[in-house]
């Protein structure tokens, strides 16, 4: 049941910007929140080893954690009501209702709330046995989609912006510019590049929550070098924060730009992008690739103070 075969559609368009045109600089943007109309982002590629996993072992469907907001449950939940397989989802604190919570109802999840202290024991020996006995038929998979399983289903990446090079109009590309987690879908663009393009991570989150050993592990695991990547800090002081700034950085840029970006990941990896081209780290002549993952589900929550924040002043 769970055999899927599907490739998403590619979509890549550049990116219309005064201040990149201003430093001579051309962006195109890999659209991956434009692969379907349900399932969103770099999470679905995540997922996609996982899937394969569970497929292999019998499994008829997927059970993992997350957040009330999660990117990750979201794109779980839209696979499954997609493709047709059963999907549970343990969420973090009390009950509450969001849009994200709302979307994981209509699309058949099974949820259970943990509270926080459940939560934070996900990690310890023991905790999926109560799961595994509640949902013997559905694979587990760790939070976010993460490890070298995610990273590789993330290597297509690679092969996707290739097969659109044509349609941007460039010859190649210099380099690769996304938003940064953990880290796990920069290490598949880095196993799949291997050194041949430069990897670009803006770290939607404090450099101290470990993203530089997580992805060294996973390169490590595949056996390649700790090299071919850069990791810079775009978190603005934390994770989900948002502030004026970058409010009206992201309102500008989709009325710019005409492309959306959430608060908490692509909007802060675009705005570091800006802060690096203006400040001259970024050459003349450059052709980037900025994945845009996704996350707009996410932002719905965000929506009015994104608005009040941006439009102030
Ligand atoms: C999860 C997520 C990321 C981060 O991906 P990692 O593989 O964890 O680094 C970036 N952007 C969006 C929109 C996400 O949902």
């Amino acid at each position: 049941m769970l055999e899927i075969r599907w490739s998403p559609p590619v979509s890549l368009q550049p990116l219309a910007l005064g201040w990149l045109a201003a430093a001579g600089v051309e962006v195109g943007v890999l659209r991956l929140d434009l692969i379907d109309p349900l399932i969103s982002g770099n999470k679905w590629y995540k997922l996609a080893p996982h899937l394969a996993a569970a497929a292999r072992q019998g499994a008829e469907g997927l059970i993992s954690l997350g957040g009330p907001h999660s990117n990750h449950l979201h794109a779980l939940a839209a696979a499954g009501r997609r493709f047709a397989f059963p999907t549970a989802g343990l969420l973090r604190g009390e009950p509450c209702e969001t849009p994200t919570v709302r979307d994981l109802q209509t699309f058949g999840m099974h949820l259970h709330w943990l509270g926080y202290g459940g939560y934070r024991a996900r990690h310890r020996d023991g905790f999926w046995d109560v799961w595994r006995e509640r949902y013997p038929r559905l694979h587990p998979v760790p939070e976010g989609g993460g490890g070298l399983p995610g990273a590789l289903g993330c290597t297509v990446l690679r092969d996707m912006l290739l097969s659109g090079l044509e349609a941007l109009g460039w010859p190649d590309y210099h380099g690769w510019w996304l938003a940064a987690g953990t880290g796990t879908t920069l290490a598949g663009l880095v196993l799949a590049e291997a050194g041949a393009h430069p990897v670009h991570g803006a770290l939607a989150v404090p450099a101290s929550h470990g993203v530089a050993p997580q992805v060294r592990a996973i390169l490590t695991e595949a056996g390649m070098a700790d090299v071919g990547y850069r990791l810079l800090d775009a978190s603005r002081g934390g994770f989900a924060r948002l502030d004026a700034g970058l409010a009206r950085f992201i309102l500008d840029s989709e009325r710019e730009g005409g492309i959306p970006l959430d608060p908490v990941y692509t909007g802060k990896a675009l705005l570091a992008l800006r802060e690096q081209v203006e400040c001259g780290g970024i050459p003349r002549g450059s052709r980037l690739v900025f994945v845009h993952t996704g996350g707009l589900q996410g932002r719905r929550a965000l929506a009015e103070r994104l608005q009040r924040l941006g439009t102030r002043g």
